[in-house]
């Protein structure tokens, strides 16, 4: 029985293998008129196991040759079209610019040596001198097909020698003006390696995800300010409460350095909404202002930052931190407490992470909905479960007024409050796409999610954080930070504003 099964299976073996030589594929595509022809392969899925479909499967795999040489073509004549356009619509601005170059250095271009296609040089051009519109000159480029308007960063002989293997393919393409790694850059929210976003760029591109990133693009060079440099100061200031200005990986080191400890922190994040209710709250406000580390979250904090003439390094929210702190938590064998959120959300969440990071300790979860009365034994289910990192999700100011009042008996090393977190990883609530989070929007997918109880938060609170903001860079001498907030700065020198 054994040995027939054997055989029935290198039988179906050399039928595949003999369905996909080569030169089977070229009598399909090219001699076998369409009538005739006849899949001798059942492809389950998509590719048509059905018999309605299956013409059209037949015609996917006889085209294939013909997309392929389409799918290069398509967006290099969009690339060709669009710098022919703008180097003949911006002529008259390209000549100024170059007449003024050779005013000032004697020379119209420079010429940067950077990686391209194929892992082979090419001279990235900009307008020599100082000055705007300096990078106009790189639509040559794109013209001449060095570049793409969509593709990964072109990088420098060094950067492109530590890219690990598996993130190889990125050199497939062309490099391009627009990526998904700038763009999440400007936003804050660049929080994987750039490598590995530029593989699934390469595997993704299709001509409408490119105009889709390109929309993007625009949207996130408005509000991430483009490439204007700005001071990065360690800590930022709003409303007086210092606010680490730090990227995602050394949170996730602080957090797992501190958990190892015996010393007792509180983490907590900030966005427009917690800081707007720190303005009027006091208990909160003390709270943030003595906490060992406050991060900030979204968008408004982004463009609050840019208001008061400063670079936010990256937004470091709860929710993008969370799977990365699971991943470190599992490696360091460092047990998690989860509690908050409603019944049964806290153990949905902790099965998820430990499917997803195996060897993560769920120290345990609970709900956050108890009586008063069963407050102490609460506390003394976390003590005794032999957590180091404490996660509360019960929202702002709740969760930081609760991690408050408790902190001198919790035991757990770091404790944080980490709002609607639970629901996202649970998922009940889904969490906004990428492409709206890429736009700043994630808060706008909140509120389409829950309009009655968020419009307050969103569609009053930003304007009035901003505003609030707006007062604080025309009167800063009102909002000093504590004295000794230095302290609070990362350890490690952060030159990067991502990752
Ligand atoms: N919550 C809770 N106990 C309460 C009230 C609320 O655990 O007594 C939970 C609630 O189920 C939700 C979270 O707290 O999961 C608050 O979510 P919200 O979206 O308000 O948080 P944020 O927007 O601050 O992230």
């Amino acid at each position: 029985m054994q040995n027939a099964l054997r055989i029935a299976k290198q039988d179906e073996e050399k039928e595949t293998f003999r369905a996909l030589s080569p030169t089977a594929s070229f009598r399909r595509t090219f001699l076998v008129p369409r009538f005739m022809a006849k899949s001798p392969l059942e492809i389950p899925g998509p590719l048509g196991a059905s018999r309605k479909s299956r013409w059209l499967a037949g015609f996917r795999r006889r085209s294939h040759p013909t997309l392929a040489l389409l799918g290069e073509l398509v967006p290099r004549v969009f690339d060709i079209v669009l710098s022919a356009s703008l180097l003949v619509l911006l002529s008259p601005l390209l000549v100024m610019r170059a007449v003024w170059s050779h005013h000032q250095v004697g020379s119209v271009l420079t010429a940067t040596r950077l990686v391209g296609r194929y892992q082979g040089f090419f001279r990235r051009l900009s307008f020599a001198g100082s000055g705007r519109f300096r990078d106009l000159a790189v639509w040559l480029n794109v013209f001449r097909g060095d570049m793409a308007v969509v593709g990964p960063r072109p990088m420098t002989a060094e950067e492109a020698a530590a890219v690990p293997v598996e993130d190889l393919v990125r050199f497939t393409v062309r490099p391009g003006l627009i990526s998904p790694f700038r763009i999440r850059s400007r936003i804050g929210i660049a929080h994987q390696r750039e490598s590995a976003m530029d593989r699934e760029l390469v595997y993704s591109q299709t001509l409408k995800e490119d105009l889709g990133l390109a929309a993007r693009s625009i949207v996130s060079g408005v509000l991430g300010g483009g490439g204007t440099p700005r001071e990065t100061p360690p800590i930022l200031n709003f409303f007086g409460i210092p606010v680490v200005n730090t990227t995602m990986n050394e949170a996730v080191d602080w957090v797992v350095a501190k958990a190892a400890g015996t010393e007792k922190k509180l983490l907590a994040f900030v966005n427009p909404d917690c800081l707007n209710i720190a303005w009027k709250d006091p208990d909160y406000r003390n709270i943030l202002i003595e906490a060992d580390r406050v991060l900030p979250d979204g968008i408004g904090v982004h463009i609050g930052c840019r208001m008061l003439g400063q670079a936010l390094r990256a937004n470091v929210n709860g929710t993008d931190l969370f799977p990365l702190l699971c991943e470190a938590a599992a490696r360091e064998r460092l047990p998690i407490y989860l509690f908050g959120a409603r019944p049964g959300i806290a153990q949905a969440v902790a099965e998820n992470m430990v499917k997803r990071f195996p060897g993560l300790r769920i120290a345990g979860a609970r709900d956050g909905y108890y009586k008063p009365e069963q407050e102490e034994a609460v506390v003394d289910a976390i003590n005794s479960s032999g957590a180091r990192i404490l996660l509360v999700a019960f929202g702002a100011p709740r969760q930081e007024l609760w991690l408050g009042r408790w902190r001198e008996k919790l035991v757990p090393s770091v404790s944080m409050g980490v709002g609607g977190l639970f629901d996202f990883y649970s998922g009940r609530i889904p969490r906004a796409p990428v492409w709206m989070r890429e736009m700043g929007l994630e808060w706008g997918f909140r509120l389409m999610q829950e309009p009655g109880r968020m419009w307050r938060r969103y569609v009053i609170g930003n304007p009035l954080f901003l505003f609030r903001v707006w007062r604080q860079a025309k009167h800063p001498e009102k909002f000093k930070l504590p004295e000794g907030a230095e302290r609070l700065a990362p350890a490690v020198p952060l030159e990067s504003r991502n990752t």
